[in-house]
């Protein structure tokens, strides 16, 4: 049988492999880390557990068809549940509000608490799923790159309603006409952060993401987000995919403009299909280098990064959900921050993520692990460490202020990561974590394809490449690679 070579074990280079065996392939993984996963990794601090990077997850399904695809039960490797509220929100000015996944319950949640008609809302929500209904069959399952899908009926029928497919306003322009309500307004707009965009440059077409949360659903893998790719490393394993860990791919073999192999540590290993799961900004720069650069791709703006406080809080706060938002009071001045001037707003959103309230053994009894989270701008050179400790103070007093608690007091255990970090252990580029931010109209149209049009038998996937970054769009990477994949 054939032989694929995938360079890297992050989610859609699992994904490939899985899918790359299942059809036939004697598949082989180079991965530069000791372990697989890529960002989507956990390690432990004390007696406290941590996903290291995502931890929001939404469109399990994907996840599910790997194992389907194999004849095997997913459940006999892989469980989650259904989250009964997707996040709580809190203001400084006392506000709460818990966004149900049930969408009436919402709603008239945000009606008593916020005064915005709840039949408001739930137009809101609809719209989002029609712009799924459209756009979803059309970005998400196909190449960008391959004429039909241009010419297919999806793309006729999409064509003809641009103006209500968002284009031609941005994410905040859309929210803030459909609400009157300040503090819902940037509930909504906070989905452009779902992919480390802007709302108020990234077009409305992105009100898309909603939907995701709100009527298909967020979940909780029971074993932590790390058993995504704990899981489907099991999985390739159990099928008989080979990998190599500690194992950078220094190269990728190309004769007369054929991929056939790959470098690492100095020895050639031949196949007949390559496929790369690493950041393309950084492919190009190393194991690319001698190849034609697609410059004009390679030189998009990067997504948002993130500053991440991992912290063993020795006391259990009963207000707090899996998810939980602590808005800042100026989000404009915050997100021109992270995309116009490169640095930290003073007074930053505060993302808090406590996986023991769904897994108890994260943390000790009474106890809660926390992996908080700030959005940052990527990596340009800043200086860090500066920014570091100016930000440990502003979301420490932000706490303090909002959850009226003395948090530095109960921090057990510490760790901290920013997008240096994120790009030495990913080789992310600027330390990323979306891939190509989508703050413009053209954005996904300016992802790198899932084949390469120079190079023959060369393949691409993961969150840098078409469509885009987060765990569904990196499967679904793997997905549309490996159909194209005769
Ligand atoms: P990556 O995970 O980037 O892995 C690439 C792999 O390739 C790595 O293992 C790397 O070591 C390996 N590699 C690189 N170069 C080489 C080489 N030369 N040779 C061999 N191996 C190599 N997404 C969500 O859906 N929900 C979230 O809540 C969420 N939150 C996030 C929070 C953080 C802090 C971060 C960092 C990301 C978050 N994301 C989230 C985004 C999500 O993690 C990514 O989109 C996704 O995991 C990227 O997967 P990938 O397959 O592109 O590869």
């Amino acid at each position: 049988s054939k032989k694929s070579i995938v360079i890297g074990s992050g989610i859609a280079g699992l994904a490939a492999a899985i899918r790359l065996q299942t059809k036939g392939f004697r598949v082989q993984v180079f991965e530069s880390n000791s372990f697989a996963g890529g960002k989507l990794s956990e390690f432990h601090l004390g007696e406290y557990r941590f996903d290291f990077g995502p931890s929001l997850f939404t469109l399990p399904e994907e996840v599910d068809e790997l194992f389907k695809i194999t004849g095997r039960d997913p459940k006999d490797y892989f469980e989650y549940v259904r989250l009964p509220v997707n996040c709580h929100y809190f203001w400084e000015d006392g506000q709460k509000l818990h966004a149900y996944a049930n969408t009436d319950k919402f709603a008239e949640e945000v009606e008593t608490k916020l005064g915005e008609p709840a039949k408001k809302v739930k137009s809101n929500l609809q719209h989002s799923a029609y712009l799924y209904e459209r756009l979803a069959p059309l970005f998400m399952h196909r190449s960008l790159h391959k004429v039909n899908t241009w010419t297919n009926g999806d793309a006729l029928k999409s064509y003809f309603q641009l103006n209500k497919l968002g284009l031609f306003d941005t994410m905040n322009g859309a929210n803030a006409k459909q609400f009157d309500n300040q503090k819902l307004v940037q509930l909504f707009n906070r989905y452009a952060t779902y992919n480390g965009s802007d709302p108020y440059q990234t077009p409305a077409t992105l009100n898309i993401i909603p939907h995701l949360e709100f009527n298909k659903g967020a979940y909780f893998p029971k074993k932590g987000m790390h058993d995504i790719t704990a899981s489907l490393y099991k999985l390739a394993v159990d099928i008989g995919v080979n990998f190599q860990f500690d194992s950078p791919v220094e190269k990728v073999l190309v004769e007369k403009g054929i991929a056939n192999g790959v470098v690492v540590a100095g020895k050639e290993h031949k196949a007949d299909l390559v496929v790369n799961n690493m950041d393309m900004v950084n492919a190009y720069k190393t194991i690319l280098k001698d190849q034609k650069q697609p410059k004009k791709l390679l030189e998009q703006p990067k997504s948002s990064s993130a500053m991440i406080f991992y912290w063993g809080i020795k006391q259990h706060f009963p207000e707090l959900d899996l998810h939980n938002i602590l808005f800042s009071q100026n989000y404009k001045e915050e997100f021109d921050h992270i995309f116009k001037k490169k640095s930290i707003y003073e007074d930053p959103t505060v993302y808090i993520n406590i996986t023991s309230i769904y897994k108890a053994d994260d943390a000790p009894k009474g106890c809660m692990n926390w992996f908080t989270m700030i959005n940052v701008p990527n990596n340009q050179g800043q200086d860090w460490d500066e920014l570091i400790s100016e930000a440990r103070k502003n979301v420490i007093q932000k706490i303090n202020r909002t959850l009226k608690t003395d948090i530095e007091a109960l921090i057990e255990v510490e760790e901290i990561v920013d997008p240096r970090i994120i790009e030495s252990k990913t080789s992310s580029a600027q330390g990323a974590l979306y891939g190509n931010s989508s703050n413009n109209k053209y954005a996904a149209f300016l992802r790198h394809a899932n084949y390469s049009s120079e190079i023959k038998n060369l393949y691409f996937c993961g969150g840098s490449v078409h469509p885009g970054g987060g765990i569904p769009l990196c499967l679904l990477s793997a997905k549309i690679m490996s159909e194209m994949i005769a």
